[in-house]
């Protein structure tokens, strides 16, 4: 074969996620996939899976979904939403993880500026979409996924997710898809203004499964059980469902609010190899074990990411209960897999405690990725461990822009970089360290908290001049946003008052657990709070 011909013919194959799904079908056919739903636990084989996605398909077509169309998910990791990850993207159309933890207001604006068709609400959410469907004139039908009748909603039109696949038939012709079609769209929080969008497309989101199943990544195979405790409506739940799906791993959905209960019942019954979690959930779960027996042997890998790993935490795992945690970074704009901190061969005869400062860090680059990381100049910084800089990545699983926002996509995107907005060094053995973030968010339990949405609110308050908020390192939720509050002259008002104007506002978890009233905000050069000198000020306080 000549050069010419070969690369056409590996040009012309289709990176799309329906080979996932065809295999899972046709090689596992009777792993299991483990759902966790609010009448206890359902499990049925990856067989069983591909013929309701085939259900789902005809369901969608026959409501007119097409190729590009987006619809949203409002819903837990559970089997059904494993079905809707799959069964929107191998028809064409999109599949939108609406995030839950959004604000009523903000999860209006994404439904609408995605264009959202149709969404699929787990029961339990439904509220919450109540509360906003009057401003979602886009919507054209809701889908509850309840276990049995369908509950009294004002949502309307409305059905249910079993209604409409018991009526649809199960055998479905899949397109060959474009793998530059759209797979996905998760929105991100921005530092001002709305959430951002990123499209995934098939061949983003099939590159970035094969490099998760990489021992260097996450190296998940077909002998694993995993269970994402990352949500699937953040990030995709890292990859993972589609990852596992890849590779005919036997799969644990673990349904909504997993406490540390449901987690350890899981991973002993299931027999779990493989999960992953934001620290919280691994904070959470180590304290409950240490008042509880459960038997954890068939786990053989943590990852454990979203936010920074204390080191404390991994140090815990390994001395307590004899776990591996792995650290990893990654961003929504990416996939979101960015590195993972396992420990290079050399490494192994280091000292335990430093190969646990080396696992403490972000970790390496997976293959397929570039990064740089420049300083205030643009100037690349070397890679010694101390000087810090902005880290800039791109890859074949990076976005190249923001979804329908061209301001925000100028300002993040650049020459086909992603500026991450973390602040890294790198160290002799090229593993990266988040050091300082330039994004003024607060990341609480692995969800994001805009400061300055919080600052706007309390400084609409009458008796307020002015307002800051930071993040201050938490033990439990990692972050927690702290307010400095300046009142204007000669008023008297208690954090509780302030507070309460704002509660309807936002979300519970959104609202600042500390508010300091001071005299005056520390300001920058050009007149901007100085939250460096609010972070120093921070450090300072008595500890609660
Ligand atoms: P998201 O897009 O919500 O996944 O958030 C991505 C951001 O979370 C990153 O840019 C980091 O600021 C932060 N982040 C993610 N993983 C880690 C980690 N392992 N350590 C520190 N920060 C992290």
């Amino acid at each position: 074969m000549s050069a010419g011909l070969s690369s056409q013919v590996s040009r012309d194959y289709q990176l799309t996620l329906t080979n996932f799904l065809e295999r899972a079908r046709r090689f596992f056919p009777r792993q299991e996939i483990v759902s966790r739903g609010a009448q206890g636990i359902s499990r049925y084989n990856y067989r069983q899976f591909y013929r309701r996605v085939c259900r789902l398909d005809n369901a969608l077509s026959a409501l007119g979904i097409g190729q590009g169309d987006r619809v949203g998910s409002f819903a837990w990791n559970t089997h059904r939403h494993l079905e809707l990850y799959f069964g929107l993207p191998c028809m064409g159309a999109v599949m939108h993880t609406v995030n839950i933890r959004l604000s009523p207001e903000q999860i209006a604006y994404v439904i609408n500026h995605a264009q959202d068709k149709l969404l699929f609400i787990d029961e339990d959410l439904v509220p919450a979409i109540e509360q906003v469907a009057a401003k979602l004139p886009g919507v054209q039908r809701y889908v509850i996924m309840c276990e049995g009748e369908l509950p009294p909603t004002s949502l309307a039109p409305v059905c249910s997710y079993e209604e409409l696949l018991a009526e649809a038939p199960e055998n479905y012709d899949f397109p060959q898809l474009d793998e530059g079609l759209p797979a996905g769209l998760a929105y991100t929080s921005g530092t001002t203004g709305d959430p951002k969008g990123v499209i995934y497309t098939h061949r983003m989101l099939f590159l970035h499964s094969f490099a998760l199943a990489l021992a260097g990544g996450f190296g998940i195979s077909e002998a694993d059980t995993t269970m994402a405790l990352v949500p699937m409506f953040h990030a995709n739940a890292w990859g993972i469902p589609y990852t596992s799906t890849m590779v005919g791993a036997k799969q644990v959905l673990p349904g909504p609010h997993p406490q540390p209960e449901e987690i350890a019942g899981l991973i002993q019954t299931e027999r779990v190899s493989f999960a992953a979690g934001v620290p919280t959930v691994w904070i959470g779960l180590l304290q409950f074990l240490e008042q509880q027996n459960y038997d954890l042997s068939s786990l053989q890998q943590i990852v454990c990411g979203g936010s920074a790993v204390p080191l404390s935490l991994i140090k815990a795992y390994r001395d307590k209960l004899g776990l591996q945690i792995h650290q990893a970074w990654g961003m929504t704009e990416m996939s979101p897999a960015g590195s993972v901190g396992t420990l290079k061969r050399s490494m192994s005869d280091w000292p335990a405690e430093q190969q646990l400062a080396q696992q403490a860090k972000q970790g390496l680059l997976l293959p397929g990725l570039e990064m740089r990381v420049l300083d205030e100049s643009g100037c690349e910084v070397p890679w010694d461990g101390e000087t810090s800089g902005e880290l800039l990545v791109r890859g074949p699983w990076v976005a190249r822009e923001y979804y329908r926002d061209p301001e925000a996509s100028a300002q993040r995107f650049a020459g086909g970089w992603l500026r991450t907005g973390d602040v890294v060094t790198v160290d002799r053995e090229s593993y990266l360290q988040i050091v300082d973030r330039t994004k003024d968010l607060v990341k609480s339990g692995g969800e994001w908290i805009s400061s300055v949405a919080l600052e706007n609110a309390l400084m609409a308050h009458p008796q307020v001049l002015e307002a800051a908020v930071i993040a201050v390192p938490d033990e439990r939720w990692s972050e927690r946003p702290l307010a400095y509050v300046v009142l204007k002259p000669d008023q008297q008002l208690s954090a509780e008052e302030l507070l309460g104007s704002i509660t309807a506002q936002f979300p519970k978890f959104w609202l600042p657990d500390e508010v300091t009233f001071i005299d005056e905000l520390p300001k920058t050069g050009v007149g901007k709070f100085n939250k460096r000198a609010l972070r120093q000020l921070a450090q300072q306080r008595p500890r609660r």
